[in-house]
């Protein structure tokens, strides 16, 4: 299937700062594509590129398999930071004038993006008197106005509470339901694993890994012991054949193996014959946290 958008070799420097090295990857169509990193990693770079806010100094994109067009560019509705609402102003109004500068949509349109956002019962109240969590969904309603194929949101739950945060998620997963591709910058790596369906993560302007996200995390398996004896139980364990790595955080012993090859009977009974009761063994997911700062840090 054609992917949504491609980058092929994006470079870009501020003077003597690179802020992207030749990174390429794909977005498929009808995916939540979170993009990962550090602060100054090239995220915001990133997007303005693909955005045409930005020049990159080397590479190319593709929206749809083209070029950029007017007409692609209509397909793309964007929230790079919070726009400058009137603070005086309803909702309706707000997106009114949004809507007579972009041209994006007619009237009726209107009330269709403030249902999605769930903010039709306050559309008449003044943006000033919105929370903040109301005032980013009025951003994101602002970004649906013509019904684009794909999102492409700046840290959207940027600076907002637990709650805001939650609406925001389940908001961007609804989209997804729609059919909505979505590509959205955060450093919330737990946000982008409950919500996204493929990753890319940046370091220092470089590609590290992309790809979807079961696939980028289940490249191990993690097996957990813990016994009344950790330093025995580590000593012992170290003997254990098929390992690739071995950790010891407080009691618990973590030994990380290729992916599928973990046999808990085998670690039981080797703990066993050897006179150690474990009691604590399982098979472990990698959290998308663990792989980020496995593969960020120095
Ligand atoms: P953050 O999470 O902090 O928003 P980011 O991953 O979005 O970071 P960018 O904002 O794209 O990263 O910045 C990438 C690098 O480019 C950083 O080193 C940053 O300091 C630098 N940079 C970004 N914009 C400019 C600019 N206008 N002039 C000079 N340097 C810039």
């Amino acid at each position: 299937m054609q992917p949504v958008l491609s980058l092929n070799g994006i470079t870009k420097s501020y003077g003597q700062i690179q802020a992207l090295k030749g990174v390429s990857y794909e977005v498929p169509e009808a995916s939540v594509f979170g993009i990962l990193g550090p602060n100054g990693s090239g995220k915001t770079t990133m997007l303005s590129i693909i955005l045409d806010i930005l020049k990159p100094d080397a590479g190319s994109f593709a929206w749809f398999g083209q070029p950029g067009s007017p007409d692609t560019r209509k397909q793309i509705g964007s929230l790079l930071e919070t726009p400058n609402f009137y603070h005086y102003l309803s909702a309706v109004d707000n997106l009114n004038i949004t809507q007579a500068i972009s041209g994006r949509g007619d009237a009726a349109e209107i009330d269709r993006v403030l249902e999605i956002v769930k903010l039709t019962e306050r559309k008449r109240s003044r943006f000033s008197a919105y929370s903040l969590g109301m005032k980013q969904r009025l951003a994101i309603a602002a970004a649906l106005l013509g019904d684009p194929q794909v999102l492409v949101f700046d840290e959207p739950t940027n600076g907002l509470d637990p709650v805001g945060i939650a609406e925001i998620r389940e908001l961007i997963k609804e989209l997804a339901r729609r059919g909505k591709t979505i590509i959205m910058a955060s450093h919330l790596l737990d946000e982008v694993e409950k919500v996204c369906t493929h990753v890319a993560i940046m370091k220092r302007g470089t590609l590290l890994t992309a790809g979807q996200v079961d696939e980028v995390l289940a490249n191990e398996d993690i097996v957990e012991v813990s016994s009344n004896d950790p330093h025995a139980l580590l000593a012992l364990l170290s003997s254990f054949p098929g390992y690739t790595h071995i950790k010891q955080d407080g009691k618990l012993i973590q030994l990380f193996f290729p992916v599928g090859t973990a046999r808990l009977e085998e670690v039981n009974r080797f703990c066993f014959e050897k006179g150690i009761i474990l009691n604590l063994l399982l098979v472990k997911k990698k959290s998308l946290e663990t792989k980020f700062f496995e593969l960020t840090n120095d």
